[in-house]
C-alpha cells in the first residue's frame, strides 16, 4: 500500500478520498486554492499545500502546481476525485512520468473514452450497443450532414466529441435547421473543449439514463458492480440518482453488465469506470463512458456494501481484485440527493455563508458532505454542498427515510434545492419509479406555467 497520497481536488470528494486513505493507513496530503485555505478537510489532512489564487485555472487544474506538491511532500500516488483533471489524459501522462501512481487508469485509455467518437468505436468492436446515429464524426460537406440526418431520422442531436458535463448538446428537430446546429455546436466545442469534431445521434425522446459501475484490476480482472438510475437530470445534469434502477428486468441488467465488464478486459482498463446508457423500449444505448470514481458512487456502494473509492486505490497500489463476480450482491435500495448552493426553483447560485448547518442521522442515513457551521461556500466552483443518500429494505423505505432526513436538515444563510428535492419525494411518478431523462424539466416546465397562469 502507498505511504501517502495526494488528493487533487476539493469538497466533499476530498474529504471522501481522504477518509477512504485514512482507513487504509494511508497519510494524505490536500492541496487547495487560496478560496479554500480554511476548509475542514485542508486541516485535517497531514499535510496541505497551497497550488494557486481562487480561479480553477490557476489551481485545481494547475498541473505543474500539483505535481511540484506531489514532489515536496513525497507522495506516492495521486487521486484526482472527479471533475477537475480526472479525465485529463495528459495529467495522468505527467502524473506517472513525474514517477507518481495516478489512481485512475492508463492514459491512453482515458483518451481513448474522454474522446466521445473513438469511445463508440471501441464500445462497437466490444459488442456494446450504441445509439444510433454518424459512423464516427460528421463529416464537412453539408450535403452528406443533411443525408446522415435523413438515415438516422428526426430529431437528432448534435454532439461535441470532447464534450462533458451536460455540455456541447444540440437538438434538432427539422432538415431547416440542421447546418445551423451543427456550424454552432462545432464553435462551441472548439471554443469550450479545444476540440471541434461533432458527431451525430438518433435523439431518443423518453430514454432513462442507467449506468454501470465496474471496477478491474491490473490483471485483467473486472466485474460490474450493479448499475444506477440517473434520469432525474436538468440541463443534462443529475439531481437524484439511485440504486437499483426500478422496474427494470434483471436478466437484461445482468445481460448488460456482463458486456461492460468484458468491454473493460478487451480494453485493459483498470480502476473504477461507468458506462452511461441510454435506455429505451426494454433496449440498451451506450452514450459515455466515465474514466473516473462518480459523484453517485455511494447508492452503489450502500447496495453492494464495496468501498468503490478504497477499492480504487487498492488497484492502483498494484493490489488483485479480492472479490469476483459472483460475490456481488445487491441488497436493499439507495437514493441520492445532490444538496446544491442555489435558489430551489429559480436554479441561481447561492454562495455565501452558511450562518446554521444541521445535517440529518438516523437509520439509513449517510451525508457526504465538507460544510459546517461558519462555512463560506466559494463562488469560483460546483454549487455541490453535500450529498444526502439513504438505504432501505425496499426502495419505498429508502425514499421515506430520505423525506425524513431532509425535514431534519437545516442549512441556513444559503439557499439550497432541499425545497426541490422535497417537491420531487412527494411526486407520484417518482414514487412509482422509471421516469425518463425528461420528466423533470417538464414537470419544472408546467409548474412555470401554472405559475404564469397566476
Ligand atoms: P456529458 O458527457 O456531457 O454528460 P452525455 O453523452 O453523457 O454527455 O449525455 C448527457 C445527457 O444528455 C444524458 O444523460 C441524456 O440526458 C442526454 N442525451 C445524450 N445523448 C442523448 C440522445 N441521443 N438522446 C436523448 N438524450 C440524450
Amino acid at each position: 500500500m502507498f505511504g501517502k497520497v495526494l488528493i487533487a481536488n476539493r469538497g466533499e470528494i476530498a474529504l471522501r478520498v481522504q477518509r477512504a486513505c485514512r482507513e487504509l493507513g494511508v497519510r494524505t496530503v490536500a492541496v487547495h486554492s487560496t478560496a479554500d485555505a480554511e476548509a475542514k478537510y485542508v486541516k485535517l489532512a497531514d499535510e496541505s499545500v497551497c497550488i494557486g489564487p481562487p480561479p480553477s485555472s490557476q489551481s485545481y487544474l494547475n498541473i505543474p502546481a500539483i505535481i511540484s506538491a506531489a514532489e515536496v511532500t513525497d507522495a506516492e500516488a495521486i487521486h484526482p476525485g472527479y471533475g477537475f483533471l480526472s479525465e485529463n489524459a495528459d495529467f495522468a501522462e505527467r502524473v506517472e512520468k513525474s514517477g507518481f501512481v495516478f489512481i485512475g487508469p492508463k492514459a491512453e485509455t482515458i483518451r481513448l473514452m474522454g474522446d466521445k467518437v473513438s469511445a463508440k468505436d471501441a464500445m462497437k468492436v466490444a459488442g456494446v450497443p450504441c445509439v444510433p446515429g454518424s459512423e464516427g464524426a460528421l463529416p464537412e460537406d453539408p450535403k452528406e450532414i443533411v443525408k446522415i440526418a435523413r438515415t438516422v431520422g428526426y430529431p437528432v442531436i448534435i454532439k461535441a466529441a470532447g464534450g462533458g458535463g451536460g455540455r456541447g448538446m444540440r437538438v434538432v428537430h427539422t432538415e431547416a435547421a440542421l447546418l445551423n446546429a451543427v456550424t454552432m455546436t462545432r464553435t462551441e466545442a472548439g471554443a469550450a473543449f479545444g476540440n471541434p469534431m461533432v458527431y451525430m445521434e438518433k435523439f431518443l425522446e423518453t430514454p432513462r439514463h442507467i449506468e454501470i459501475q465496474v471496477m478491474a484490476d491490473n490483471f485483467k480482472n473486472a466485474v460490474w458492480l450493479s448499475e444506477r438510475d440517473c434520469s432525474m437530470q436538468r440541463r443534462h445534469q443529475k439531481v437524484i440518482e439511485e440504486a437499483p434502477a426500478p422496474e427494470i428486468n434483471r436478466r437484461a441488467i445482468t445481460r448488460i453488465g456482463e458486456r461492460c465488464a468484458e468491454a473493460c478486459r478487451k480494453i485493459g482498463y483498470r480502476g473504477a469506470g461507468t458506462f452511461e446508457f441510454l435506455f429505451e423500449n426494454g433496449e440498451f444505448f451506450f452514450i459515455e463512458m466515465n474514466t473516473r470514481v462518480q459523484v453517485e458512487h455511494p447508492v452503489t456502494e450502500l447496495v453492494t456494501g464495496i468501498d468503490i473509492v478504497q477499492a480504487q486505490i487498492r488497484v492502483a497500489a498494484g493490489e488483485k481484485l479480492w472479490f469476483r463476480q459472483r460475490d456481488i450482491e445487491v441488497r436493499g435500495h439507495s437514493i441520492e440527493c445532490r444538496i446544491c448552493a442555489e435558489d430551489p426553483f429559480k436554479f441561481t447560485p447561492s454562495p455565501g455563508k452558511i450562518t446554521s448547518w444541521h445535517p440529518p442521522g438516523g437509520p439509513g442515513i449517510r451525508v457526504d458532505s465538507h460544510v459546517y457551521s461558519g462555512y463560506t461556500v466559494p463562488s469560483h466552483y460546483d454549487s455541490m454542498i453535500a450529498k444526502v443518500i439513504s438505504y432501505g429494505d425496499t426502495r419505498e423505505q429508502a425514499i421515506r427515510r430520505m423525506r425524513i432526513a431532509l425535514s431534519e436538515m437545516v442549512v441556513e444563510g444559503i439557499k439550497t434545492n432541499i425545497p426541490l428535492h422535497q417537491d420531487l419525494l412527494l411526486d407520484e411518478r417518482f414514487i412509482q419509479g422509471g421516469t425518463s431523462i425528461h420528466y423533470l424539466e417538464e414537470k419544472l416546465a408546467a409548474k412555470e406555467e401554472t405559475l404564469k397562469g397566476k
